[in-house]
């Protein structure tokens, strides 16, 4: 019989009853460092006192109005976002997914108002993840997503991952855009380089095409910059955001250039939540802790700690083959062992990290840990790969 809640997830043997900070505490009351963050949502950590304290006040005040009105709240953490990136406009969102749907749209509404109707189509990489619209899943073109789905929406050529040779040759005439993750996440933690960055942005530039980054899992200050894309000093045209940027509050935002949006004009596009008092209140505090001085140098500081350490990690035991990922955003490839068992070895132990694809071991802590949760975090690590070894050695 199907279970009530929908099976769609396989889900540890876990249930959490409270939080705080880097910590998560278990419906028995066991303690667990948390090194996945809900997907890196939960970038302040735990109950962040000004986060509770926003949603706690604009609770008492207005939850939800209509977009037919103008939201005080949503102006100004638009204008923020807007002041510190590269964008000039921001469309509020509930998910990453409807993120990605407003960037997708956009690029098209672009090319079909400049008189270029048949300029629809976008390159994206594989081993990606989108979101799971129809049109997220055909962008991101791998079978474990879209298979029994089809018929997918039509317009995405999909290249091997950081191959711009054939980024290059799936660019044609109705090539609107290229759409990738600057650090894939569900893929596997796999940056694209500065220079492939770069390169992307020249044959945009050189297409008349526009640049649409999904930031989804990588910006809002994960890699130590607000923007993973700013480590490159790229200036893309289209950015979709989630995860991070409300928190743990249901937030999303598509970030965009005055002329990439140029077409997204009144009754173009909308959403009922999207931006709602609620969301915008607890945005702004997210904002408030995360551009003030010293945060994302912290987060740089922290980052770079963690990969020396996952680096000595790997000199220690030669199951892990490989550490990737950039800032707080990490992953160690353990192709020997099945990523999901690694990761139930943790949990029992007391961390929780997260499965990625190529199988990798993925990290997403809270921006806000410090040196001590990384030897924590390194200690169960040891801890678990020094068992494996040996287990593996008794077969
Ligand atoms: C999580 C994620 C999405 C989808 O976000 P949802 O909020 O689950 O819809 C899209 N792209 C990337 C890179 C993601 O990590």
């Amino acid at each position: 019989m199907i279970s009530p809640l929908m099976p769609v997830y396989a889900r540890q043997p876990v249930a959490f009853d409270h939080a705080d900070g880097m910590y998560m505490f278990d419906t028995d009351g066991r303690k667990y460092l948390d090194f996945y963050a809900g997907i890196g949502v939960m970038c302040l950590g735990h109950s962040h006192p000004a986060l509770v304290k926003a949603l706690c006040d604009q609770g008492q005040k207005l939850w939800h109005t209509a977009n037919t009105y103008r939201i005080p709240e949503g102006e100004r953490l638009a204008k923020r976002l807007v002041d510190a990136s590269f964008a000039d406009t921001v469309f509020f969102t509930n998910s990453g997914a409807e993120s990605i749907e407003c960037a997708i749209k956009m690029v098209r509404k672009y090319h079909h108002d400049k008189g270029n109707k048949g300029k629809y189509r976008l390159v994206t990489m594989a081993s990606a993840f989108h979101g799971r619209t129809l049109a997220g899943i055909a962008a991101a073109g791998q079978e474990k997503l879209t298979k029994g789905f089809e018929p997918l929406p039509d317009g995405f050529d999909v290249v091997p991952f950081g191959d711009m040779d054939a980024v290059k040759a799936a660019i044609g005439p109705e090539t609107g855009g290229i759409m990738v993750e600057p650090v894939q996440g569900e893929g596997g933690i796999r940056p694209l380089s500065d220079a492939q960055l770069q390169e992307l942005r020249q044959i945009c530039d050189e297409n008349g095409i526009l640049l649409v980054l999904d930031e989804i899992q990588c910006g809002m200050g994960r890699t130590g910059k607000l923007f993973a894309h700013e480590w490159a000093d790229v200036k893309p045209d289209i950015v979709a955001c989630a995860k991070g940027i409300g928190g743990g509050f249901p937030l999303g935002a598509c970030l965009a250039t005055e002329d990439a949006a140029s077409g997204m004009v009144v009754g173009t596009h909308g959403s009922t939540y999207g931006g709602n008092p609620l969301a915008m209140a607890v945005g702004n505090a997210v904002l408030d802790v995360m551009l003030a001085p010293g945060f994302l140098t912290h987060v740089v500081e922290m980052g770079d700690m963690l990969h020396v350490r996952l680096a000595a990690l790997m000199q220690k035991h030669a199951l892990i083959t490989e550490v990737r990922g950039k800032g707080l955003m990490a992953g160690i490839r353990v192709p020997s062992i099945p990523t999901r068992d690694i990761v139930s070895d943790l949990i029992k132990r007391g961390m929780l990290p997260a499965v990625a694809g190529d199988m990798v071991v993925r990290m997403l802590p809270p921006l806000i840990l410090d040196e001590s949760h990384i030897d924590e975090a390194i200690g169960h690590l040891d801890a678990a790969l020094t068992d494996f070894a040996a287990s593996n050695a008794a077969d």
